[in-house]
């Protein structure tokens, strides 16, 4: 051989080993050799791995996993939460087709319901889905194709009650976005839920190093599911999925952490002056403690939380973060750092101030994802610069 073909040639397969390592293989390769071409023309059909958009091993041990985790036949990874959310409603619903949706829905995903509505003839219709019998009211009169809803909701973590909802919607499939309850604390599969989708940017990766989503289920939804991703090329690379896999293998740990920190932080706040009110349903006295507990067995209630400081107009607010020293101002959340945000001006941006009153986000509200650090340097933090 030649000099220039040399490096072509060797070292593309890894040496035979006896053992297996313990860790599994990042795979960024896009093809796959066969030994024949029969075995080519098999893996095109769907018995092997042949092309990268099709699957790829590293996201396959990650879907392996989350489909243990949602107590799913299996899981399908996407790129972003977003592209798994657009891939859920593809399979679900096809274009004309009737969708009711929660009003409680993380912002961009109900900018995406509004574009299907408009650019491909679907019809969607929202209800307030804390109010359980507008919800069934909802149901009951448009007969929808698909529902979508949250279960913990985004920024003032009030519940929505999923039983209620799988009750009332009859042949309707439910989707549920269990993002910020994750399957620690909800498993909606096995409640009777068609699809769940996560960001899965969020606690399943963990680190905020990757940008992912899932959509779990059975079926021939989760097949139609997998044939929208290869079609749409939402693929999660190689490495992403490797960082998630490595991510999600501490969910239980970190939610524990964090389930137990953000109690102890809302009941600090609650304490403080300067607060007027922490929403949280770990807290007996929130409106939503009973649901919560109900859905969630009792003793965990999640890692995000919000308050609303006192007399704050949007000087105040901004002082009042940017004098925070250990806590970050991110726009995302279920991270091992604790992050905070301001819904008025990030995650809800794009509601004008009479919507976002009217899901009572105020200017003084603030949404905590809380991470893993010690809780008394949290709540040091927090009530230093409520103090300062
Ligand atoms: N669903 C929820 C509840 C979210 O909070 C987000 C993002 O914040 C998404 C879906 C979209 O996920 P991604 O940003 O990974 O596309």
């Amino acid at each position: 051989m030649e000099f220039d073909t040399l490096p072509l040639t060797g070292g593309r397969t890894a040496p035979a080993s006896g053992g297996v390592p313990n860790v599994p293989p990042i795979v960024p390769s896009v093809g796959y050799v066969h030994s024949t071409m029969a075995a080519t023309d098999a893996a095109l059909d769907g018995a092997d791995f042949v092309y990268g958009r099709n699957a790829n091993p590293t996201p396959a041990m990650l879907e392996e996993v989350i489909a243990q985790l949602e107590e799913s036949e299996d899981a399908v990874v996407f790129g972003s939460g977003m592209a798994a959310v657009h891939a859920a409603l593809l399979a679900t619903a096809l274009p004309g087709a009737t969708i009711v949706a929660a009003e409680q829905l993380y912002g961009v995903t109900r900018t995406l319901l509004d574009w299907m509505a408009y650019a491909l003839g679907y019809s969607v219709h929202y209800a307030d889905f804390l109010d359980v019998a507008a919800m069934r009211h909802a149901l009951a009169e448009y007969q929808p194709a698909a529902v979508v809803c949250e279960v913990l909701t985004n920024p003032l973590a009030q519940v929505v009650r999923l039983d209620h909802v799988l009750d009332a919607a009859g042949s309707a499939q439910v989707i549920v976005d269990n993002t910020f309850a994750t399957p620690m604390l909800l498993r909606p599969i096995p409640m009777g839920a068609a699809l769940v989708v996560h960001s899965a940017t969020k606690f399943i990766n963990g680190h905020g190093d990757v940008l992912a989503g899932v959509v779990a289920g059975g079926g021939d939804l989760i097949g139609a599911v997998r044939e929208f991703r290869t079609l749409l090329g939402a693929n999660l690379d190689a490495f992403g999925a490797w960082l998630a896999l490595r991510g999600v293998r501490t969910l239980a740990l970190r939610m524990r952490q964090s389930c137990a920190s953000a109690l102890a932080v809302a009941q600090a706040l609650a304490d403080h002056p300067r607060v007027e009110r922490v929403y949280y349903p770990g807290l007996p006295t929130d409106r939503y403690h009973a649901d919560a507990a109900a859905l969630f067995g009792g003793d965990q209630f999640g890692a995000t939380l919000a308050f609303d400081l006192a007399a704050a107009d949007r000087d105040m607010v901004f002082a009042f973060v940017e004098s925070l020293t250990l806590i970050q101002s991110v726009t995302s959340l279920g991270d091992i750092f604790t992050e905070i945000s301001h819904p008025a001006t990030a995650s809800h941006r794009s509601l004008s101030p009479q919507q976002q009153a009217g899901v009572g986000i105020r200017e003084g509200t603030l949404r905590l994802s809380i991470g893993i650090e010690a809780p008394s340097d949290i709540i040091a933090d927090l009530i230093g610069a409520l103090d300062g």
